[in-house]
C-alpha cells in the first residue's frame, strides 16, 4: 500500500456504487480503493433488465463501468466476491473466499435482495426471482419452453416481467394479492385501465388471490391459491417486493 493514502473498501457494485465510484474518482485521489461485487460482473444498470427481458436490449447495453474504466482508475474490483463479515475492530472485510482486506473507511452500497414469502415450494426449479442479470438468463432461457407462466406480485416489477414473458410469446397469469394492480401507485379507475390494456396483450389477471404454495415434482407444475384454485404453470416469477441486503 502506498503509505499516504487511505484504504477505502466499498461493499456492493451496483448503481449506487457506480454513481459513488465516479464522483470518487472525479473530485480525489486520497484513497486506494477495492469494491466487492457479490454478482459476477462490473457495475450494470439494473432498471433495465425489464428491457432485457422484453428483447429490447442486449445485456452488455447495460454496464456502466467497464472493466477498463475500474483499471484505468486505479480501482480494484472483487467481482463475484461476496463480503461475508466485517470487523470493525479490526477494520478488515472478509469475503467468500475466506480472503481478509484491511480498509480505513467502509461504504456499504449493498442494495437490496427480492423478498420471497414463506410458502411450500418456493425452492423448485422454474421458480425465478427478478433482480438480477442472472435471473434475466434464467427467466428467458426458461421462457423458451414454456407453455404457461405465472408471475406473482401485480406491483411495477411484476407487471414489467409479465410484459417481457408475453412479448417472448409465453402465456402468462399475474396473480396479484390485492383488488388492483399497482396499488401504491393507482387509483381504481387507473387500475382498471391498466388491467385492461395487460388483458388486451394477451396476459391473464388473476385477483384478489393469495398464493399458497409452489406444486411439481421437482419442477414447477402449478400455483395453489388459498381460495382453492389451482393454475398450471411450468415457470413463475416472484415479484413480491424487496428487502435490503444489509444483512
Ligand atoms: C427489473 C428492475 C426494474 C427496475 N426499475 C426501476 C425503475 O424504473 N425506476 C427506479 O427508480 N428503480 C427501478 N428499479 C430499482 C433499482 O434498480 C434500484 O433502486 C437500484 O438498483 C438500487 O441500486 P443499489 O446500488 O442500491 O443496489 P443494487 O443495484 O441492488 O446493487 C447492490 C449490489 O450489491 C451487491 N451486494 C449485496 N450484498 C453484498 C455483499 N455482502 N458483498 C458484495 N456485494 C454485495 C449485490 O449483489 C448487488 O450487485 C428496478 C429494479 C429492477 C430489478
Amino acid at each position: 500500500m502506498d503509505g499516504t493514502r487511505r484504504r477505502l473498501v466499498v461493499v456492493g457494485n451496483g448503481m449506487v456504487a457506480a454513481a459513488f465510484l465516479e464522483e470518487l474518482v472525479a473530485g480525489s485521489d486520497g484513497f486506494e480503493v477495492t469494491v466487492f461485487g457479490a454478482e459476477p460482473h462490473p457495475a450494470y444498470d439494473r432498471i433495465k433488465l425489464s428491457s432485457v427481458l422484453a428483447g429490447q436490449c442486449e445485456p452488455e447495453s447495460l454496464t456502466m463501468l467497464d472493466e477498463d474504466w475500474y483499471a484505468a482508475h486505479g480501482v480494484t474490483l472483487r467481482a463475484g466476491r461476496e463480503v461475508v463479515a466485517i470487523d470493525r475492530e479490526r477494520r478488515m472485510v472478509r469475503d467468500c473466499t475466506g480472503a481478509e482486506t484491511p480498509y480505513d473507511v467502509c461504504v456499504l452500497a449493498t442494495g437490496s435482495d427480492p423478498v420471497v414469502p414463506p410458502m411450500d415450494g418456493t425452492h423448485r426449479g422454474g421458480v425465478h426471482t427478478f433482480r438480477t442479470l442472472r435471473d434475466v438468463d434464467d427467466i428467458i432461457e426458461a421462457g423458451q419452453t414454456s407453455s404457461s407462466s405465472v408471475v406473482i406480485g401485480g406491483g411495477l416489477l411484476g407487471l414489467e416481467a409479465a410484459y417481457g414473458l408475453r412479448r417472448r410469446g409465453v402465456e402468462v397469469s399475474v396473480v396479484h394479492l390485492m383488488d388492483r394492480l399497482m396499488e401504491r401507485q393507482l387509483d381504481a379507475v387507473g387500475a382498471r385501465v391498466l388491467r385492461g390494456e395487460l388483458e388486451r396483450m394477451g396476459m391473464r389477471v388473476v385477483m384478489p388471490a393469495e398464493t399458497a404454495s409452489i406444486l411439481g415434482n421437482g419442477r414447477v407444475e402449478a400455483i395453489a391459491l388459498r381460495d382453492g384454485r389451482v393454475l398450471d404453470a411450468d415457470l413463475v416469477v416472484v415479484a413480491c417486493g424487496i428487502r435490503p441486503a444489509a444483512g
